[in-house]
C-alpha cells in the first residue's frame, strides 16, 4: 500500500501525455486529476523529426512520466520483443519504428504505452462517460473505425490489441457503394468510415447532413458492428466517439437498430436504457489526450 504522503506527491506529480494519431500529435502537461495544463498539436511527420520535437517539448516541462495512445497496429505487449514499435502501418515512414524506445531514450520518465483507441477508452472510463465501470467499449468513427476494450478495468491486448474496426458486415442490398478497406471487401472500416461515406457519396460526410438516406446507411452499418461487440465484450456501455460522430442524428438511428439486430435475444437494465447506453464520448474530444494522461499516471504507481 502506497502511504498518504506517497499517494499526495503522486497526485502533484506532473505528467506528459500524447495522443499520437496518423495525421496529428497532440502533447499536453497535466496531472491525474485530469486538469491539462499545457497542450500542443504537431504534424505526424517523419519518426526523427517527430521524436526530436516530443522529447525538445515535454524536456523543458519536467514532467515525471508519460502516456502514449499511438495509432496502430503497434504492439502494446511488454514482453514482446517488437513492445513500442509501429507494425503494418500504411505510413511506411513509421513501419517498424520503435516509438516507445526513442522517447524512452530521450526523456528517461516511466511510460504507459497503449493504442489510441484503448487511450480513449481508459480517458472515458477515468474522467467522461463511462466513469467507474470496468466493461466499456469505445469506437472511433473517423478517418478508419477503431475499437479501445476495456474487460474487468484492463484494457484488452490479447496477442495484440482488438482490431473490431475490420469485423465484417453484410452488404446492404440498397447500398451501391464499395469498401475502402484495401484488406476487405465488407468490413466495418471499409463500409463505414468517413472515407467510405464520401467514396459513396462523393461529397465529405459534414456535406451530407441533411442526406437521410447517408446517414440510414451509416446507421445500419455501425449497428450491425455494435451488436457483434455487445455479443462478444458483453459492455456495460458503448461510446462512440470520431468525426463521423458529430452527425447526433445517427445516436438515435443506432440505437434503434442494435437493438433490432440483438433481436431480443439479450435482455439486460443497461440494453433497457439504450439512451444511456449507447452515448457519445464524455470527454468532449478530449478522450485521446485524458487517456493518454491516466496511462502515464499509471506508470507512476
Ligand atoms: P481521425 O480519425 O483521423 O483521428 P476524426 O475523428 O476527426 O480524425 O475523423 C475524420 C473523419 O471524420 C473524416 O473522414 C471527416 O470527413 C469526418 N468528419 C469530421 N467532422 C465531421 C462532421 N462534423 N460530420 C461528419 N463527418 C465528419
Ligand atoms: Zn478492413
Amino acid at each position: 500500500m502506497l502511504s498518504i504522503y506517497v499517494k499526495e506527491v503522486i497526485l502533484l506529480s506532473r505528467i506528459g501525455a500524447i495522443e499520437a494519431g496518423g495525421t496529428k500529435m497532440v502533447l499536453a502537461v497535466g496531472n491525474k486529476r485530469g486538469t491539462l495544463e499545457e497542450c500542443k498539436e504537431i504534424p505526424t511527420l517523419n519518426p526523427i523529426a517527430c521524436v526530436r520535437t516530443i522529447v525538445e517539448w515535454f524536456s523543458s516541462r519536467n514532467i515525471d512520466a508519460l502516456g502514449v495512445g499511438a495509432f496502430g497496429p503497434t504492439c502494446v505487449n511488454p514482453n514482446d520483443p517488437r513492445f513500442g514499435r509501429i507494425l503494418e502501418t500504411p505510413k511506411t515512414a513509421w513501419r517498424y519504428f520503435n516509438f516507445y524506445e526513442a522517447l524512452a531514450d530521450g526523456l528517461h520518465v516511466p511510460i504507459g504505452y497503449d493504442t489510441d483507441v484503448n487511450g480513449a477508452c481508459l480517458g472515458e472510463s477515468t474522467f467522461g462517460a463511462a466513469k467507474d465501470l470496468n466493461h466499456v467499449v469505445y469506437v472511433t468513427v473517423g478517418t478508419g473505425i477503431g475499437a479501445g476494450v476495456m474487460i474487468n478495468g484492463q484494457l484488452l491486448h490479447g496477442m495484440l490489441h482488438a482490431e473490431a474496426g475490420h469485423i465484417k458486415v453484410a452488404k446492404l442490398q440498397k447500398d451501391f457503394g464499395e469498401s475502402v478497406c484495401p484488406y476487405h471487401k465488407s468490413c466495418l472500416e471499409g463500409m463505414a468510415s468517413g472515407p467510405s461515406i464520401e467514396h459513396r457519396w462523393g461529397k465529405k460526410p459534414i456535406e451530407l447532413t441533411d442526406q437521410l438516406e447517408v446517414w440510414d446507411i451509416e446507421s445500419s452499418y455501425l449497428a450491425e458492428g455494435l451488436a457483434t461487440y455487445i455479443l462478444c465484450y458483453s459492455p456495460q456501455r458503448i461510446i462512440l466517439g470520431g468525426g463521423v460522430m458529430h452527425q447526433k442524428q445517427l445516436f438515435p438511428l443506432i440505437r434503434r437498430k442494435t437493438l433490432e439486430e440483438l433481436g431480443g435475444y439479450v435482455l439486460t437494465p443497461e440494453l433497457a436504457d439504450i439512451d444511456s447506453y449507447i452515448v457519445p464520448a464524455g470527454c468532449g474530444g478530449n478522450q485521446g489526450i485524458l487517456g493518454a494522461l491516466e496511462l502515464g499516471y499509471r506508470a507512476l504507481v
